[in-house]
C-alpha cells in the first residue's frame, strides 16, 4: 500500500492534513513528538471516517531518532512505502534577535529545516525506485516576507523554500515533485497567544485560515492533478501579503 506521512500531524494543520488524505483513500502515519492523546484523537477521527491510520512519534529534529523509527515502520510494512510525505511538524519560539537564546534560534531551525532533511532523505529513495512521490512541505508567510520578532524562524521557513526548490530539480524527471505551502495566520494552539482581533484587522479577508483550507490545498498538491507542478511556494493568507 501506498501511505501518507505527516509530521506534526497529532494537533492543528496537520491533523486536517491527515482527515484530507485520508478522505483521498491514503492510509495515513500520523506523526507527533509528545502528545500521544491528541495524535490518538486524530487517529480515531480518520477511523471515523473509514479511514487506516498508524502512530508514528518521533522527535524530527533528531535524526537517529527519525532513522530508527522510519527504518522499524519500513520493517514492519516490507510490502508498502510512503508515496506522500507533508513536512509538516513546526514550532514557534519568538524573540526579537537582540534578545534570542541560542537554545531559541536552535530548536526552531532544528525543527523545521533539519527535521525536513532527516524525513525527507530518509524516504526519498522509495519515492525515486517507485518513480512517484509527493513532498509538500509547510513553510510560512514569515518565510517569505521575515517577521519581526521571528528571525529563528523566518529563517527556517525561507530555507524550506530554498532547500525545496533545488530537491524539485534533483528528483523531477522521477515524477516525484516536491512544493511548499506558505500559509498566514491559521487557527491552531501556535497563535492562540497572539492578538488576533488587531491582526484580523491587517487580513484583507478580515479573518484567520482554518486548518481545513490548508489541508485541501496539500491535498490538491498531493493529487495526480498536480502532476505539473513542482518547485512551488503556494501562499494561503487570506491576501496579507502579495
Ligand atoms: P501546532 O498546532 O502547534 O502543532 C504543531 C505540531 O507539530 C504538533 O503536532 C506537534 O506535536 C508537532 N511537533 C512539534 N515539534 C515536533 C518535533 N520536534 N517532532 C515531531 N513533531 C513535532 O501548529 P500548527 O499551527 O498546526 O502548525 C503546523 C505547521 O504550520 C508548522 O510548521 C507551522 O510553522 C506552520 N504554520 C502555521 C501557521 C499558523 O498560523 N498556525 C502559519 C504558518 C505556518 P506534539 O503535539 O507532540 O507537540
Amino acid at each position: 500500500m501506498k501511505y501518507a506521512l505527516i509530521t506534526g500531524a497529532s494537533r492543528g494543520i496537520g491533523r486536517a492534513i491527515c482527515l484530507r488524505l485520508a478522505d483521498m483513500g491514503y492510509p495515513v502515519l500520523i506523526n507527533y513528538h509528545a502528545n500521544r492523546e491528541a495524535a490518538e484523537l486524530t487517529k480515531s477521527m480518520v477511523e471515523e471516517k473509514g479511514g487506516t491510520a498508524e502512530l508514528l512519534p518521533f522527535d524530527v529534529s533528531n535524526g537517529s531518532e527519525a532513522d530508527g523509527a522510519i527504518t522499524s515502520w519500513q520493517e514492519s510494512h516490507p510490502d508498502d512505502t510512503v508515496a506522500v510525505l507533508v513536512n509538516n511538524a513546526g514550532i514557534r519560539q519568538d524573540s526579537m534577535m537582540i534578545f534570542m537564546k541560542n537554545a531559541q534560534w536552535h530548536s526552531v531551525v532544528d525543527t523545521a529545516l533539519n527535521g525536513f532533511f532527516y524525513v525527507t532523505r530518509r524516504l526519498l529513495k522509495d519515492m525515486l525506485t517507485s518513480r512517484w512521490g509527493r513532498i509538500i512541505t509547510v513553510a510560512s508567510l514569515s518565510g517569505i516576507k521575515g517577521l519581526p520578532g521571528q528571525a529563528n524562524y523566518s529563517a527556517a521557513k525561507a530555507a524550506l523554500i530554498g532547500a525545496s526548490k533545488a530537491l524539485a530539480q534533483e528528483v523531477g524527471t522521477r515524477k516525484v515533485t516536491v512544493n511548499v505551502v506558505a500559509p498566514g495566520f491559521i487557527d491552531t494552539d501556535m497563535v492562540k497567544d497572539l492578538d488576533a482581533k488587531s491582526l484580523k484587522t491587517m487580513i484583507p479577508a478580515g479573518r484567520f485560515g482554518k486548518p481545513e483550507e490548508v489541508a485541501d490545498l496539500v491535498g490538491f498538491l498531493a493529487s495526480e492533478q498536480a502532476a505539473y507542478i513542482t518547485g512551488e511556494v503556494i501562499s494561503i493568507n487570506g491576501g496579507l501579503y502579495t
